[in-house]
């Protein structure tokens, strides 16, 4: 099949790390590869924000990614894109160098509104992912929330008009309902995680300290590192832990002078952790491996969590998970099985969660073990590439109009 991927905000081209790059980025970049694997041809749509950026980047056998012209071209903030959707819509519409796709595939809610716009245009289907929803956005963050007011009542529209919709969590596909898409429009196909670079064997970063957990993301409120520091200081000292928070905005030294780490580092102070405390700062795909091999658990205490791929990359590497259970980590992690579940923004029961855990040896390797087994198992992505053509094809098929007719037939 040919598959058109718009994605506005999040290239698969881009660093990780930075507020508005990570999840959708590593799902766009590594769906569209293993849809290319499997004899797809994929051309991704984002949005140009540097001028040196080429027209067109082939990135993998099969896969291309055209940047298109919407808006000024310089980064922006995604929440500041909406005006330039119609740009975007006319860019992939006007893409010349690709026949017609069979399936328009948007990711965010912005992209969706591109993507029902070129989808009419073209005569071919849309599916939708949305990552992130801002009804949820909405009743964790509240005013804190910078979506633009536009998004209450676009983002169910994209929900209701695509022809399909992929969630990825069980958890997303309930609140799609609540939004009114119809349930048989749902499809719930997860993210997957690379097994070749996150495998349990391999180097692993030293550690000064006996035990070391692990907290990785953007460094944005909603993810919850404040909870794992509180939980830090409620752990008992003689067990000797330090914590590392991966990601920020660039090195470790843009990374500190982060307003969000500036934060967590007086919290830290305040609760007498700050010695236990370590930056990273953005740290590249290739070491990511390595640096959560050296982790006793994987901590992950978001308030909210649309999917969630750093629990899958710490399973792939062998490493056990303390997750908050929210959106798709109830998915993902089994409770006493692959990891822990905890309640969210709860430091207390977590410190209480890790001090068992980093107690027990064997409970550690066991949890480790079957989170490689669950991953091998569910998460890889060719099975996720497959049941996405799967869904690609449904909708074509539903679709008659998108589909070409021998001479003689009517379509
Ligand atoms: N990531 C990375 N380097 C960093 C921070 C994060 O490569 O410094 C990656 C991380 O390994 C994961 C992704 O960014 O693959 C974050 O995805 P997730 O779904 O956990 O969260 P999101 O950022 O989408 O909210």
């Amino acid at each position: 099949m040919r598959v058109s991927m718009i994605s506005e905000h999040a290239s698969p081209l881009a660093v990780l790390g930075g507020v508005d790059a990570g999840g959708q980025n590593v799902h766009v970049a590594a769906l569209s590869i293993a849809l290319g694997r499997l004899g797809h041809e994929v051309t991704v749509y984002t949005r140009r924000d540097d001028a040196a950026l080429p027209d067109r980047v082939p990135m993998a056998p099969g896969v291309e990614v055209v940047h298109v012209n919407a808006g000024p071209i310089e980064p922006i903030p995604k929440d500041e894109m909406l005006p330039y959707m119609g740009e975007l819509a006319d860019g992939v519409v006007a893409d010349r160098h690709r026949a017609r796709p069979d399936v328009l595939h948007s990711h965010f809610w912005m992209s969706g509104l591109a993507g029902l716009d070129a989808a009419h245009r073209l005569g071919v289907p849309l599916l939708h992912t949305f990552h992130a929803l801002g009804v949820v956005k909405r009743r964790h963050q509240g005013v804190e929330d910078t979506s633009p007011p536009e998004r209450r009542w676009l983002e169910p529209r994209v929900g209701r008009e695509a022809d399909g919709v992929i969630a990825t969590c069980s958890d997303e596909a309930f609140e799609l309902k609540a939004l009114g898409v119809p349930p048989h429009r749902i499809s719930v196909v997860p993210c997957g995680v690379d097994l070749e670079a996150f495998t349990p064997e391999g180097p692993i970063a030293t550690r000064p300290r006996r035990h070391r957990i692990v907290t990785v993301g953007r460094l944005v409120r909603r993810k919850g590192a404040d909870t794992v520091i509180e939980a830090l200081a409620g752990l008992n000292r003689d067990l000797d832990v330090e914590l590392v928070v991966v990601g920020g905005p660039g090195d470790v030294a843009e990374t500190l002078a982060d307003a969000e780490a500036q934060r967590l580092l007086a919290l830290a102070s305040d609760l007498g952790v700050a010695d236990r405390l370590t930056f990273t700062g953005q740290v590249s795909r290739a070491d990511m491996p390595t640096l959560l091999r050296s982790a006793d658990a994987v901590v992950c205490t978001p308030w909210y969590e649309p999917f969630g791929i750093v629990p899958l990359e710490a399973m792939a590497c062998g490493v056990p998970v303390v997750a908050a259970a929210v959106g798709g980590f109830i998915d993902t992690v089994r409770d006493d099985e692959t990891g822990r579940l905890v309640p969210p923004r709860d430091p207390e029961a977590l410190a209480r969660t890790l001090e068992a855990l980093l107690g027990d040896d064997e409970a550690r390797r066991a949890y480790g073990a079957a989170g490689r087994a669950r991953v091998e198992s569910r998460y890889s992505w060719g099975r996720i590439a497959e049941e996405s053509a799967r869904v690609y094809r449904a909708a074509a098929a539903a679709r008659p109009s998108s589909i070409t007719v021998a001479s003689g037939g009517t379509s």
